[in-house]
Order: structure tokens, then sequence, then C-alpha cells
């Protein structure tokens, strides 16, 4: 597949769950504004959002744990002749010491509920005044739920754990976080 069209219908048909199209606007737009050179993202999928981020300059690491979807988002980042721009990382992204160079963003896309995992391992690697997205901070409207008792019991615990991984962003005084309801919620964080 070489066409952004193409990727995004065969997620459709394939039920991968890529950024939401305000959100990759979103993060294209974050990246222009700041002028992002090196994305570290964690969960590729098929590549979709890492295609979009390299076709407007940046360089992406990321990184990708189901070899299904891994060996997809090789094929397609070959497929878009980006493999200069992509590198894409086999492995749990809670392994320590995948990355060891410097980026001006992160972009948080994995497991919802290891999003302060991935924060305080991959920050550490994070330029000062570099930025965090986040994205599905809202997971699908479920973390607005006044009543969790009537969620399921996994959904429930993923539901706490963002909604105090939102505690913990705002409490941080490192960096400076602000929310938006775009997408499936994005958080934006800039690193003091
Ligand atoms: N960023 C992609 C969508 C990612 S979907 C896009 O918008 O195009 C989330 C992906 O994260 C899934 O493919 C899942 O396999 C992967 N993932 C979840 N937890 C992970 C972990 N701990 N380490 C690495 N990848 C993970
Ligand atoms: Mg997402």
């Amino acid at each position: 597949m070489n066409s952004i069209i193409e990727l995004k219908k065969y997620a459709k048909e394939n039920h991968v769950p890529i950024i939401l199209d305000e959100g990759l606007d979103f993060l294209l737009e974050t990246i222009k504004k700041y002028n992002v050179k090196d994305v570290l993202e964690i969960g590729t999928a098929i590549g979709y959002s890492a295609i979009n981020m390299a076709l407007i300059g940046a360089t992406v690491t990321s990184i990708e744990r189901d070899p299904k979807m891994y060996e997809q988002a090789i094929i397609n980042v070959k497929d878009f002749n980006l493999a200069d721009k992509i590198e894409i990382i086999f492995s749990d992204a809670l392994t320590p010491n995948l990355v060891n160079k410097e980026y001006d963003l992160l972009f948080i896309d994995a497991a919802k509920g290891q999003y302060e995992k991935f924060f305080n391992l991959y920050t550490p690697y994070l330029k000062k005044g570099g930025i965090v997205v986040c994205d599905n901070m809202n997971f699908h409207e479920l973390t607005k739920v006044e009543d969790l008792s009537t969620l399921s019991r996994g959904v429930r615990g993923l539901v706490k754990k963002l909604n105090n991984f939102k505690t913990f962003l705002i409490n941080n005084h490192k960096y400076k976080t602000t929310f938006y309801e775009i997408g499936d919620g994005i958080t934006l964080s800039i690193k003091l």
C-alpha cells in the first residue's frame, strides 16, 4: 500500500485502531509548530501515524510488540519509500534501553493501561522544551463515565488507569500539560 487512503481503508477493514483524522491533524500541526525533527512513537500498528509524520519531514523511531502489526508496518514503510525516515523497533516498549538518543517529541499511543510507565520510561530521552503527545485520553469517551460499575472489570481498570494518568500529568510540574477534546482526547505536555 502506498497511499494514505489505502492505508486507512486497510486499517478500517482489519480493525486496526489508527489515530482519528482530527487527532492526526493536531499531531502534524504540533510537529510543524514546534519544528519537531525527531519523534519517538510508542505503538506503531501498521505505521499509519509514523508514515504521516515522516511525510512532513520528521524522522521517526517507533516501537511495536505485535509481530503481525510490525511486519505490515515494515511493508508499508517500504512501499512509501520511507525506510530512511522511519525505524521500527520490534519489542515490548516496556523493555528498558531500547533507545539511546534524544527526541523532540514523544507520541504515546499503545496499551492504555501503561501510559504512566511509558511516560516515565521515555521522557528521560526527551529534550528540554520537548513535547509529549498522548492519544486516546478519552478512551472512546469511557473516561467520562461517572458510574464505573457499569463497565466490565477489565475496561474499568483501564479507565481508572487513564484517569490516574491524567491526574499524574496535571500534578507534574516539570511539564505544562494541556488537554484537548480532539479526536479521542489528546494531551500535549511541554517539558519545562
Ligand atoms: N500509532 C498508530 C496506532 C497504534 S495502535 C497509528 O495511529 O497509526 C496501538 C499499538 O500499540 C498496537 O499495534 C499494539 O500492538 C501496540 N502496543 C500496545 N502495547 C504495546 C507495548 N507495551 N509495546 C509495544 N507496542 C505496544
Ligand atoms: Mg490511538
